[in-house]
């Protein structure tokens, strides 16, 4: 049954799978490769927390007061990648509440995309002339500290629930305009293959649609989600595209590997849409080593999302400049491939804004064209 996963040379060998904490040294092979179990066993308090890393005095009242606002949900994998000791780890500061959330800058609001403005049909946000985003479900299997969603993950009342499915889909059948469908939440991961599947295929019966996207962090949270049976049932629904969310190298393992490995065989293109966090992956450096880890698996670097304007995120908020800084070290420096495009979600709902250094482009006089190249030097181009 199990596609074996070939590889004749030595790149999966240069990915390693995380030190299991004492916690599950006993748990058996197979429960911990089982993603059901993985789910089940999140850690959801700080008595749990406790048992894996010694959490610090400011993590502990940042949890006590603000897990009622927004969950705290951590898999043991992705635990099991955190640094013990180090609360600046890049993994504790995404999945771990720090005091920062308790603040809400002026400037900040509850939906910075106007998501709920642009929606026609609950669960359906409809902005941009031929595609959609179609949310499938409240839930995800960490919940990440800069979401921004905040407002609607994590909370059972928001979940998509069957009469609010139909809807969206009847939405989608009658706008003919519509080609692209984004299967967003929460995470649609969160969904059974089976629901999964009957939203798929409802969708490709449609004359209309022409490609999927699942928007899914289970890639980087609980890769044994990547079953062979899930990527069996993807390849009936082509061209199905995964948009996925590494921050960190830290996060790219021997079992990311995998999962990557089992949905590119499959047929499925992965793109990656990492957000620009302070202290997490704010230097050029950090954006190059994960972009070049990502390649090496088939995932290729699509965004690079400047931090939104939501509600209790402000301390993962970087200037703008750190962004351009990071596209300027990466465009010539590396493959082109490994250069994503740094853009801004705009707040109430303007769409993303792509935000290149104005270094490249010096102007124009009439047919002759000033040029910079990425090591500061300058060419003409003429136009006939
Ligand atoms: C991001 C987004 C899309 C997809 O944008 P692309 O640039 O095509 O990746 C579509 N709709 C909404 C509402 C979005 O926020
Ligand atoms: S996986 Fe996505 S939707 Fe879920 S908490 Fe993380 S950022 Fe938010």
């Amino acid at each position: 049954m199990a596609l074996e996963i070939v590889t004749k040379n030595n790149v999966r060998d240069r990915y390693k799978s995380p030190e299991r904490p004492d916690v599950w040294k006993d748990t058996s092979d197979k429960d911990w490769n089982n993603w059901v179990w993985q789910q089940q066993k999140r850690i959801k308090s700080m008595e749990q927390l406790e048992k894996v890393i010694h959490v610090n005095e400011e993590e502990r009242n940042a949890f006590a007061q603000s897990h009622e606002q927004f969950n705290m949900g951590i898999t043991p994998y992705y635990a099991s990648l955190m640094d013990k000791d180090d609360p600046n780890c890049p993994i504790r500061l995404q999945s771990v509440p720090k005091m920062g959330e308790l603040f809400i800058h002026p400037a900040e609001m509850e939906d910075p995309l106007g998501e709920e403005k642009d929606m026609p049909v609950p669960g359906v946000t409809h902005r941009y002339p031929d595609r959609v985003l179609f949310y499938t479900t409240h839930n995800c299997p960490v919940y990440c500290r800069h979401c921004t969603r905040k407002r609607k993950v994590s909370d059972p009342s928001s979940a998509a629930q069957t009469a609010q499915l139909e809807a969206g889909l009847k939405y989608i059948e009658e706008h003919k305009e519509i080609r692209d469908v984004i299967i967003s939440g929460g995470d649609p991961l969160s969904n059974s293959d089976e629901r999964l599947e009957y939203i798929l295929s409802r969708l490709r019966a449609m004359d209309h649609i022409e490609v999927f996207r699942l928007g899914t962090r289970n890639l980087v949270t609980l890769p044994q989600r990547i079953t062979d049976s899930f990527v069996q049932m993807l390849r009936k629904y082509h061209p199905v595209f995964i948009h996925t969310h590494f921050n960190h190298p830290k996060e790219v393992t021997r079992e990311t590997f995998d999962a990557c490995t089992r949905l590119a065989d499959a047929g499925c293109v992965i793109n990656n849409q990492m957000v620009l966090l302070k202290g997490v992956n704010d230097k050029a450096e950090i954006v190059k080593e994960l972009n070049h880890k990502l390649l090496m698996m088939r995932v290729r670097p699509y965004y690079i999302f400047q931090c939104d304007m939501s509600q209790g995120i402000s301390h993962f908020r970087t200037p703008v400049e750190t962004g351009l800084e990071i596209i300027r070290k990466l465009r010539g420096w590396t493959s082109g491939m490994a250069v994503p495009h740094y853009v801004i979600d705009a707040p109430g709902g303007g769409g993303k804004i792509p935000l290149l250094p104005p270094d490249y482009l010096i102007g124009h006089e009439g047919k002759t064209w000033k040029l910079r190249n990425y090591k500061g030097k300058e060419y003409e181009y003429i136009e006939p």
